[in-house]
């Protein structure tokens, strides 16, 4: 090929949380070609086998290029089949839906369920769209299955979100330690980042912890099988290993630490009325949250022996005593690294809280290879889930729809009436599958994710809710995955380099890219699609009478007009368009509505801790972590050397409590939802695999990702297999309370179980694992425990 026909540009990468950027290579229209970007520094030139494929994700045969209803005789039926529409049918229609189902059940009965994978102003404007403008604040995204329980942990512990560090940690730390993170396979160009380290530095040492060997284990000097669930025995006697060697840094934790108990929400987030609730329900600690002491805090991990310990995980003692060591010795910094192992738990908050006990206690915290590091598994997972705020708790800038201050500062920014956000919070990921199922949300509209194929107990509490006669659903997507199906309505959705884009990713770092092709047929962004359904609305349809009357400003304006015109135009005039647009419309489009929108969100976090730059800055570089003062990105926050949020004089500060203090919390092992009994032997964990991303909608229509991994199998130990007449290859059913699926079994390969528990990755759409799966959650966070459930093999 003739490279100087080629032009190329820089975008973040479409798939995981590592924030890659990508140089991409568009021809006549086309993306041809990308490569890691060499001027980045979070992938110096690599990427992975993803990324490698980018240029493929946008091409597949089935892209959905027109919005397709659900119609019978001409008209749209609950049991019609598909036939293509023209936008206007479709927003005319959930326009009508939409306004009698607010009119009649007011907005609870209204729903949104986003994705990590939005934009960080798609996110932001969706986010603005249910709770500014139709008043619900039923939106949410699927960060609540990946990453609630690493916010929630943040919020509890240090009163902000988001790592204190950075991946600069990498290059600096002497050892790894991974906590239910596959990094081998999940984020693998930051795996090998400590694989440069480890091999270049012979000191470092890499501990994995998991409950099945993985790729990963190939790089562990200290390789950690535990039983599921016991990892917070583990972090516990840590603790405890730490206090009775004398390896408390005790300046540090008298200084800059508190202990509390922290046991505030008793349960396994089922439904109230399952038995496991009930019985949990009258046993909440009344001195929950209460301040305790250290010589208290000794005492309570002081149950964590050794011999206790190796009881609860199956852990021999020596590893444990050479992990508790990697953390006692103050010669030795460390990262410890986390993904879904840890939030995808019934105990996630706990077992992020535990894990920065150990930090706290030996002052390892906020310095170079110092670092308590929760990953993140989709590219906007911070940018867009957490910072923008789209989960149905929280506001821009950690703010919480709870606090009336934080709602007020809001409407203050969003030039919105006083009292106009619903103080109520809205139905978690969980919860609005069953509010679909009870009938309690009527209208739904779902983009960027998967949710049928993602959600768990699929056939129990997602299908239901989705076929519900009584329901008007709609989804957004580039392609007719398993949740299209299920809807009665799919709008064609423009993907990655079709739009302009921002992503945060798992370090604080904002990155931009500009679109750089067109999308096929009608689809469209999803910002587009918000900001058009917006204008089909007026304040007077959905806003109450009351509110208006208060306020006559807001009678008879679109909710475009309140919610996103709103003086932006004004604000950057068309002087200042940017000519690196792709075309007049994306410089329109992006430039006006999307800087608009961008400096708007960028509002709530300047001067709180959260600093962004200004819009045009990102386009020039290769992202900033934020915050960004004075030009400057932040690497590590709360010290003094680097964070100009620390202006106490110390050298520590951890600013996002009111004392300044970080909390040591008090946590108990406590067992799991469900476990493995003679009817269903076996312990089920679920996961990803390298080649595909999530629900492989996008990665399976890759040829060379299809045929790399073209179908989920069930890993098993082989003694398991032989005792059960199995070889590799045999097709079994894998059968739990709730559901089934045929599935081949693996005994061989990248994923090795001990005996008795299974490993199947969720993302074949022709398996679908999450007809097995458990939907308890962590009753604080509300995420999914994807990690563990019971289940029988069944020869077929
Ligand atoms: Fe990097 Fe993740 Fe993309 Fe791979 S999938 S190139 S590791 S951002």
């Amino acid at each position: 090929a003739d490279l100087s026909e080629l032009t190329w540009s820089k975008a973040a990468c479409r798939f995981c949380g590592t924030g890659c950027s990508i140089m991409v290579a568009t021809k006549a229209g086309r993306v041809v070609a990308t490569h890691g970007d060499s001027l980045a520094e979070v992938n110096r030139g690599l990427n992975c086998v993803k990324g490698y494929f980018l240029s493929k994700i946008m091409y597949g045969e089935d892209r959905l290029t027109t919005p397709l209803l659900r119609k019978r005789d001409g008209k749209y039926a609950k049991d019609g089949e598909f036939e293509p529409v023209s936008w206007d049918e479709a927003f005319d229609l959930m326009a009508e839906k939409w306004k009698k189902t607010l009119a009649e059940k007011g907005p609870k009965a209204i729903g949104m369920f986003g994705s990590g994978q939005w934009t960080v102003w798609e996110g932001y404007a969706a986010s603005k769209l249910m709770k500014a403008g139709f008043l619900s604040n039923n939106i949410d995204p699927n960060a609540r299955h990946c990453m609630a329980s690493a916010v929630a942990g943040f919020m509890r512990t240090f009163g902000i979100d988001e790592p204190m560090g950075c991946y600069d940690d990498f290059e600096n730390a002497d050892a790894f330690v991974l906590w239910g993170s596959n990094m081998a396979e999940m984020h693998p160009i930051l795996w090998t980042r400590i694989s440069d380290r480890r091999f270049s530095h012979p000191h470092v040492k890499v501990a994995v912890l998991s409950t099945y060997t993985h790729r990963s284990f190939d790089l562990a000097d200290v390789p950690v099988i535990f039983k599921p669930q016991s990892d917070l025995a583990i972090l516990n006697y840590i603790a405890n290993h730490i206090i009775q060697s004398g390896a408390v840094n005790e300046a540090f934790v008298a200084e800059h630490v508190n202990f509390k108990r922290g046991v505030t929400d008793i349960g396994y987030g089922l439904r109230p009325e399952h038995p496991l609730e009930q019985a949990a329900a009258n046993t909440k600690d009344p001195n929950a949250s209460e301040p305790m002491g250290f010589e208290e805090f000794k005492a309570f991990v002081s149950e964590y022996t050794l011999e206790k310990t190796v009881e609860l995980t199956g852990v021999p003692a020596e590893q444990l005593e050479t992990l508790a060591a990697l953390y006692a010795d103050p010669k030795v910094k460390v990262m410890s690294l986390w993904t879904m192992g840890f939030n995808q738990h019934t105990r996630g908050v706990w077992a992020n809280n535990l894990i920065y006990n150990i930090h706290l206690l030996t002052g390892k915290i906020a310095t170079p290879g110092n670092s308590p590091f929760s990953l993140t598994g989709q590219p906007s997972a911070c940018g867009t889930a957490r910072e923008v705020g789209t989960f149905s708790h929280r506001l821009p800038a950690d703010m919480q729809i709870a606090n009336p201050e934080h709602r007020a500062h809001a409407e203050e920014l969003w030039k919105l009436p006083a009292g106009s956000i619903p103080d109520w919070l809205g139905s978690h990921a969980v919860k609005q599958n069953r509010d679909l199922k009870d009938g309690k949300i009527n209208c739904y509209w779902v983009q960027v994710t998967n949710n049928m194929q993602a959600a768990p107990n699929m056939m129990e509490e997602t299908f239901p809710g989705y076929r519900n006669p009584d329901n008007f659903i709609v989804v957004s997507d580039a392609y007719p995955t398993v949740t299209c199906q299920a809807a009665d309505l799919i709008l064609p959705s423009a993907m990655w380099v079709e739009k302009e884009g921002a992503f945060g990713n798992a370090e604080r770092r904002t990155q931009f890219w500009h679109q750089l092709v067109e999308a096929p047929g009608e689809a469209r962004s999803d910002l587009w699609q918000l900001v058009e359904f917006s204008k089909r609305f007026t304040t007077d349809e959905v806003w109450p009478a009351e509110l208006l009357d208060a306020n006559p400003a807001y009678k008879g304006k679109t909710l475009f007009e309140v919610l996103y015109a709103n003086g932006q135009v004004d604000r950057f005039p068309a002087t200042e368009v940017d000519p690196a647009y792709h075309n007049a419309e994306a410089a329109h489009f992006g430039f006006y509505l999307q800087k608009g929108l961008f400096e708007e969100y960028a509002s709530f976090g300047r001067g709180h801790g959260h600093d962004l730059a200004p819009f045009e800055t990102y386009h020039e570089v290769r992202g900033l972590r934020w915050p960004v003062v004075n030009g400057q990105e932040t690497r590590w926050r709360f010290n003094a050397e680097h964070d100009p949020y620390v202006k106490n004089g110390k050298p520590f500060h951890f600013y996002g409590n009111k004392d300044g203090r970080a909390n040591i919390f008090a946590l108990p092992y406590e067992p799991p939802a469900e476990s493995p009994d003679t009817d269903y032997p076996f312990w089920l964990s679920t996961g990803r695999v390298l080649e595909h991303w999530h629900s492989g909608s996008m990665t399976q229509r890759v040829p060379e990702l299809h045929q790399a991994v073209p179908e989920a199998l069930c890993f098993m130990h082989p003694d398991d297999a032989t005792e059960m007449n199995l070889r590799r290859g045999s097709e079994v059913k894998v059968v739990s309370r709730r559901g089934e699926i045929r599935v081949r079994v693996e005994t061989r390969g990248r994923n090795k179980p001990p005996r008795g528990l299974v490993f199947v990755p969720w993302f074949d759409a022709r398996r679908l694992i999450n007809k097995v799966t458990l939907d308890a959650t962590d009753p604080i966070s509300k995420q999914t425990d994807f990690k563990k459930c019971a289940v029988r093999i069944e020869p077929v």
